[in-house]
């Protein structure tokens, strides 16, 4: 990693390239292309939720981020990026929390929507910031790129396939399932309601921003291997529409005691792996 690269806001041209790369499943097609769409504040930004009695929902509209809340500080699912920093951490804040005890940031997988916040709150709050071993290379070649600009992270922790992360009375499986990006990184972690703790599972890369035969087998391997891993009872994804989660937020809402958890959906995470393999094969056929 190179450090010292001053911060450059993207403009108005920034992340074409990416945006396509990153956002094919997740943001309106119309709104692909427009940095000013991905970086008007007031519009992407939507109030904390919480999810789980240790999970949290503090991202934005069209670009997830999870705080999980554990006996001796907070984790991150993911940094957004910037202007969205002072967002997110105003997000904890208002969760109750003080965002110094963010201990961690676990980072997906190394494009600008997940990874771009990534060096802000790691300067700021002395989080450790955790990726995949080859998106930290990623990484340092996209936040330099011509088409995005962030400043990233230094280089922190690399976590691979099954390593484990324990912050208090939590445990963080992660997961590498690479594809969309080669160090894709999923997130297997408990989510409590009441009683009950269910297995949640963030998945790392979802897209199909690429082709060629040889990395969509490694694409569809690596759904294979969070299949045979399974079941997970709950699917927090790294865009929120991909899991329902604000439909999903609302019923949460209205739910009655002794009512199931709407986010307790082991059908939909199941319908949700079994459509990206679908996905690689119709890309395989050259009918994406
Ligand atoms: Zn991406």
């Amino acid at each position: 990693m190179k450090h010292g690269r001053s911060r450059v806001v993207p403009a108005l041209v920034a992340s074409l390239a990416l945006a396509v790369a990153c956002c094919t499943v997740a943001a309106p097609r119309d709104n692909i292309h427009d940095w000013a769409w991905l970086s008007d504040v007031e519009a992407r930004r939507r109030p904390p939720f919480r999810i789980f009695d240790n999970v949290a929902y503090v991202g934005l509209d069209w670009v997830s981020c999870y705080l999980i809340e554990t006996s001796a500080g907070l984790i991150l699912i993911d940094a957004l990026y910037e202007p969205y920093t002072e967002t997110l951490l105003d997000n904890i804040r208002a969760l109750g929390h003080d965002p110094a005890d963010v201990a961690y940031v676990i980072v997906t997988h190394g494009h600008w929507d997940h990874a771009g916040g990534a060096g802000t709150l790691q300067e700021k709050l002395g989080a450790r910031i955790v990726m995949g071993a080859a998106d930290w290379d990623l990484v340092d070649r996209d936040s330099s790129s011509g088409n995005t600009h962030f400043t990233p992270a230094r280089e922190d922790l690399a976590l691979g396939d099954r390593e484990t992360l324990t912050l208090g009375d939590t445990t963080l499986t992660f997961h590498l399932t690479p594809g969309h990006t080669e160090g894709s990184l999923s997130v297997e972690f408990p989510a409590r309601d009441g009683e009950t703790t269910w297995r949640a599972l963030t998945y790392g890369g979802v897209g199909i921003n690429f082709s060629g035969p040889e990395r969509l087998k490694t694409y569809s391997d690596s759904v294979h291997r969070i299949m045979a891993r399974g079941p997970f009872d709950v699917s927090l994804t790294n865009h929120p529409g991909m899991a329902r989660v604000f439909p999903r937020a609302r019923d949460l809402t209205a739910r009655g005691p002794g009512e199931p958890h709407p986010f307790v959906d082991r059908p939909a995470m199941a319908d949700f792996l079994e459509q990206r393999l679908e996905a690689a094969r119709q890309a395989l056929a050259g009918n994406p």
